[in-house]
């Protein structure tokens, strides 16, 4: 391809909104316009990556036997109702009316779209296991679409779904679309950190993200110093740090030592900071209690204090009641927060939100700052596990200005439910070997979710076994977001004077830049083109009238990995310069000898990254 014929419309200058490398480089490369917030158009050479990557993920995705199918992108809203999702997504939804009134959404993700079409196909246990996937966009209103298409509000994903009998083969699919992923990203020349990952909400039984290091990533991820223990924040687990003598001694009548529960005036102490200077002592030894409120939840909580009467619906015929709403108290040690992604997978509930002040008044009969699980009979109280080993502690005691002393777990206060709630941090112990984790900011590019029954239950999907009986498949989805994937590439290659692409995702393998194209130039630099493209080689050949300054500085800044110099003086010893991009010295080659080492070259990285 002459660069004359293209259209590359590369600029010297940066746009204001682009903070990081990938959006400054696909903006100045000529890859993509804007246009508008999180919209981006991808111009040809950005297309030529594009399609790069989406070629890379699609073989993959055959390769473990997933079939690609095109459904639309615009959803009836019906489906969406019948999962619960056309209220739960939120305004992330762009719902939209036909001229009839009839309610449609742009897909922002396909798990409805495919499980019904999944229903109305599906009979025998014979069609399963099955897997569907897509390479598809999508719209999700993103409250603030940033870094370029990095978090767009148009984007493409690649998204699959499976269905199958039962969790054997579910693990199975899961497990290859785990190895694929693993496979795609080293195709991509990308280095990923796979991640547990939170499968709470969504009522699933595993999942995994594909995570990148990255300053600008909104997830933090947990990593331990001694062994491959790796998750998200909002899964994280580690050791517990306290000795679970007391327990023990519990357990067998001990608690002499311990001593009684006592009240104690504390007026004008309100933060924990402010009690631990009042009582001498440390947020450790503190219990800090939280009223939450939490929307759509389906752990039954029929039995629990204050959870009688609550509003339940069932989504669907198949599906578990769900609570409309409902308060819990959340207890932690002092030192310890609350991390809400985790509670909300505990209660299986949709969303939580921290009560409101008035709520917590009448759940507490004190105002904010003296809740504490001694004697909170309105709400069921959680206990983080943290608080389980406490047996001196301090904390709110229900009434304005007070608080208990030597409150014991098992003695003064127990829990309607113990569990892992606590924000894990850099220096806690790793839950597999002890050894100590640490924390890196990390950018999604995919994720792999056991769904189990959610989906299925809700749209009613159903297929007989061997016996004429009725069962309803688990199913799994797997995504990955093409555009953050092209960035990401960009973010891990480049360098100040432009990207630095694998020859995987690069949109032309070599750039043959002549000095001047005219006479003698202009024939060699045909010939080695033509050559190069017989080997099968993607050739651009800048043919501008530009000085060799300014086509030396396009050539890096769009990345091409290698280049190749003509000019009068080598040609007439009959020489070029071959350069890879990104390395500091381009070498004198036989014009003849270029073309072949270049294909050589090229297709060594190829085999090597896809090995
Ligand atoms: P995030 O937390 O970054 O919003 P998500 O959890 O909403 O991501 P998924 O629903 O799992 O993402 O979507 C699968 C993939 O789609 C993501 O891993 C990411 O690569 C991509 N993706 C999601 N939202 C966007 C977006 N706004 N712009 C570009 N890609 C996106
Ligand atoms: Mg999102």
């Amino acid at each position: 391809m002459k660069f004359s014929q293209t259209f590359i419309p590369t600029l010297r200058e940066v746009p204001g909104d682009a903070v990081i490398a990938s959006h400054r480089l696909m903006f100045r490369a000529g890859m993509i316009r804007k246009l508008a917030n999180g919209l981006f158009a991808y111009l040809p050479l950005g297309l030529r990556s594009f399609r790069k990557v989406e070629t890379i993920i699609r073989e993959e995705m055959d390769a473990i036997g997933s079939l690609e199918i095109k459904p639309t992108v615009v959803v009836p809203g019906e489906l969406w109702k019948e999962s619960g999702r056309w209220t739960a997504m939120g305004d992330a939804l762009l719902r939209v009316k036909n001229r009839l009134g009839a309610d449609f959404v742009i897909s922002p993700t396909a798990e409805e779209a495919f499980t019904s079409l999944v229903r109305d196909e599906l009979n025998s246990y014979r069609q399963l296991p099955l897997s569907l996937y897509q390479i598809n966009t999508k719209y999700r209103d993103e409250i603030r679409p940033r870094y370029g298409v990095m978090r767009g509000r148009e984007f493409v994903m690649k998204d699959a779904y499976s269905f199958h009998t039962g969790d054997e083969s579910l693990d199975e699919h899961y497990q290859a679309q785990g190895r694929a992923y693993r496979k795609i990203f080293k195709r991509c020349g990308l280095t990923v950190i796979p991640v547990k990952a939170d499968s709470g909400a969504m009522g699933g039984s595993g999942s995994e993200e594909f995570m990148v290091e990255s300053e600008i990533g909104d997830n933090t991820l947990l990593l331990c110093k001694a062994c491959d223990y790796a998750a998200n924040v909002e899964k994280a687990e580690c050791k517990l740090d306290y000795s679970p003598r007391f327990t023990v001694e519990l357990a067998r009548g001990a608690v002499s030592s311990i001593p009684p529960l006592e009240k104690i005036d504390t007026p004008e102490v309100k933060t924990i900071a402010e009690l631990c200077d009042f009582l001498e002592t440390g947020p450790k030894n503190f219990i800090k209690t939280l009223i939450y409120k939490a929307v759509n939840v389906e752990l039954d909580i029929s039995a629990a204090p204050g959870c009688a009467s609550l509003a339940k619906h069932k989504p669907s015929a198949a599906a578990p009641e769900v609570y409309d709403e409902a308060f819990f108290a959340v207890a932690i040690r002092g030192d310890l927060d609350v991390n809400e992604t985790k509670l909300a997978a505990v209660l299986k509930a949709s969303e939580l939100m921290l009560a409101a002040d008035s709520d917590v008044e009448r759940i507490t009969g004190a105002p904010v700052g003296f809740a504490g699980p001694v004697g909170l009979a309105a709400v069921p109280i959680i206990l983080d596990n943290t608080v389980t080993g406490m047996n001196d502690a301090v904390t709110g005691a229900l009434e304005k200005d007070k608080h208990y002393r030597h409150a014991a777990y098992g003695r003064d206060f127990t829990a309607w439910l113990t569990a892992d709630v606590r924000t894990v941090k850099a220096g806690d112990r790793c839950p597999v070997c002890g050894g100590e984790l640490y924390e890196k900011k990390g950018n999604e590019l995919g994720h792999i979710f056991k769904l189990g029954y959610k989906y299925t239950r809700a749209l009613n999907v159903n297929y007989l076994d061997e016996n004429g009986k009725s069962h309803i498949p688990t199913m799994g989805c797997y995504g990955i977001g093409l555009d953050r994937t092209l960035a990401s590439i960009i973010e891990e290659h480049h360098d100040d004077a432009g990207i630095i692409w694998p020859v995987s995702a690069a949109p032309y393998h070599v750039i043959i830049v002549p000095i001047k194209y005219q006479g003698a130039v202009l024939e060699s630099c045909d010939a080695i083109a033509a050559e190069l493209e017989k080997a099968g080689i993607e050739v651009l050949l800048d043919d501008r009238d530009e000085r060799a300054g300014v086509k030396f500085n396009d050539a890096d800044l769009m990345g091409i990995p290698w280049r190749i110099v003509a000019g009068d003086k080598n040609l007439a010893a009959g020489k070029v310069e071959i350069k890879r991009r990104g390395e500091a010295e381009a070498k004198l080659t036989g014009i003849t000898a270029a073309a072949a080492e270049i294909a050589a070259a090229v297709k060594a990285e190829l085999a090597a990254s896809s090995r």
